[in-house]
């Protein structure tokens, strides 16, 4: 296939308002993935929440036998997600651990026997309605992989009376030095190609678009020989180039650049016609119809200052992150983060495990892992410029430290922070903005009452 020439591929149909240039970091985007060796990990910690929604219960106990896809925890609510052994083994424990967030949550501690036998109970999960799409997204355990936890199911399970007409496959990835979508796209490119169909035909959606950022040239050649291939005979399936700007990536940003639509404060994108998937979460999705095999590793970008081999690697989840970090030979770090350097989190404890959500774990040492001194506010507008939801941060920031109740946060339309981290980048006086934002948005959900 020739390459592409720029006029084959659409460009984006509007510009997100602010947003930062940032420098990439994408180190370790020609590394081919490396799969964390099963005697690195003598033990998994298996939490019951690693998706937004309500927690699951553990349905398993302390010395059952499980294999690898075993289901080890679920819950009956709909916004939920079931999770599953990553490893075979017995059952050595189930505890309550601090997450990195400060939530105590129950986990399943399984000691590996290190066979990877997996569950002989697994076996393909063919899906013909929209209805066993969701079902199939379901049974994966399957939550948005870009970093959003949300439980997939609930995406797929699409109301009649609010039918979607597009789909958009966001390959974005525009937090700088990950590199685990872009590995995705690269390394497993027909089961990309393959997601895209089964979701589209499932669904019966007629027009897919690809969101890609322009410094992803391997990519953005392979999907478009993807996008350019004769099965797609009505020419139902596009790219977008996208300009590498943060947050390019953000769902709200994304549907706006392709498609021109706003997704207003308390609707979804399914509200404006879109239904929205990550590269990573459709290749899954198309895996686990394939071979039945639950989401039970994850690839991440192991990356940093504090890390001597950068590597991008496949973890099963619940893998310590000491384990990974040891793997890649990083020298006593002064910060790791789950997650990118925008929105990631920071961990206080190397125990911390792997989660399915995670794209990346990231150490730095030294003044990259300092943070500036805290100044004065210089009113300088540079935080309501960079912040892509025309929110006034200084204003919100304000109103909390005044002690304002949850009714005036709201009027600032605080809920709508997406947490891009945009404003506190860009604040010359080194203001933590969006964390405090953050404490504004709990204060809200409570009623005020913090
Ligand atoms: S963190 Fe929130 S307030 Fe700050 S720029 Fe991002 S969306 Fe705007
Ligand atoms: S960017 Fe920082 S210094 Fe400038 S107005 Fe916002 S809070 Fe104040």
């Amino acid at each position: 296939m020739p390459k592409y020439k720029s006029s084959e591929i659409l460009k984006p149909v509007k510009r997100i308002h602010g947003g930062i240039k940032l420098e990439h970091h994408k180190n370790t985007a020609d590394m081919f993935t490396e799969t964390l060796p099963e005697e690195n990990i003598p033990t998994v910690t298996i939490p019951m929440v690693q998706h937004i929604g309500a927690p699951c219960s553990p349905i398993v106990k302390k010395g059952d036998r499980v294999y690898v896809g075993t289901k080890i925890g679920d819950s009956d609510a709909f916004v939920s997600s079931p999770v599953h052994s990553s490893v075979s083994g017995t059952v050595s424990d189930i505890t309550t651990v601090t997450m990195a967030t400060g939530n105590k949550v129950q986990c399943v501690v399984i000691d590996n026997d290190l066979s990877n036998t997996p569950d002989p109970a697994i076996k393909p999960h063919p899906v013909k309605t929209a209805a066993d799409l969701a079902a199939a997204a379901r049974e994966c355990g399957l939550v948005g992989l870009g970093g959003a936890g949300f439980p997939a199911h609930v995406k797929l399970s699409i109301n009649p009376e609010k039918p979607i007409d597009t789909l958009i496959i966001n390959a974005a990835e525009c937090e700088p030095y990950i590199t685990s979508d872009y590995r995705e796209i690269i390394e497993n490119t027909q089961e990309v190609y393959e997601a895209i169909y089964l979701i589209k035909e499932t669904l019966g959606i007629h027009n897919c678009l690809i969101a890609v950022e322009d410094n992803k040239p391997t990519a953005i050649q392979l999907l478009y020989e993807m996008a350019a291939s004769p099965k797609d005979k009505n020419n139902e399936i596009r790219l977008v180039k996208l300009s590498s700007r943060y947050p390019q990536g953000a769902e709200k940003m994304i549907i706006y650049t392709t498609t021109g639509r706003i997704v207003k404060e308390g609707l979804l994108p399914a509200d404006v016609g879109c239904l929205v998937m990550n590269v990573t979460s459709a290749a899954s999705l198309y895996r686990f119809v394939k071979t039945g095999m639950p989401l039970i590793s994850k690839r991440i970008t192991v990356d940093g200052n504090a890390v001597k081999k950068p590597k991008n690697l496949i973890c099963k989840i619940g893998t310590p992150v000491s384990a990974i970090l040891d793997y890649c030979e990083a020298a006593a770090p002064d910060m790791v983060l789950y997650g990118g350097p925008m929105m990631g989190t920071a961990l206080s404890d190397l125990s911390s495990m792997l989660l399915k959500q995670n794209n990346a774990v990231l150490a730095f040492c030294g003044k990259q892992a300092s943070l500036p001194p805290i100044q004065n506010c210089i009113n300088c507008n540079r935080c309501f410029n960079a912040c892509p939801m025309r929110l006034n941060p200084k204003a919100i920031i304000d109103s909390y430290e005044s002690g304002a109740d949850a009714a005036t946060l709201s009027s600032h339309k605080t809920m709508l922070c997406m947490e891009c981290g945009c404003c506190s980048y860009i604040c010359p006086a080194g203001r933590p903005l969006t964390h405090t934002i953050r404490l504004a948005k709990g204060k809200i959900k409570q009623g005020g009452k913090q």
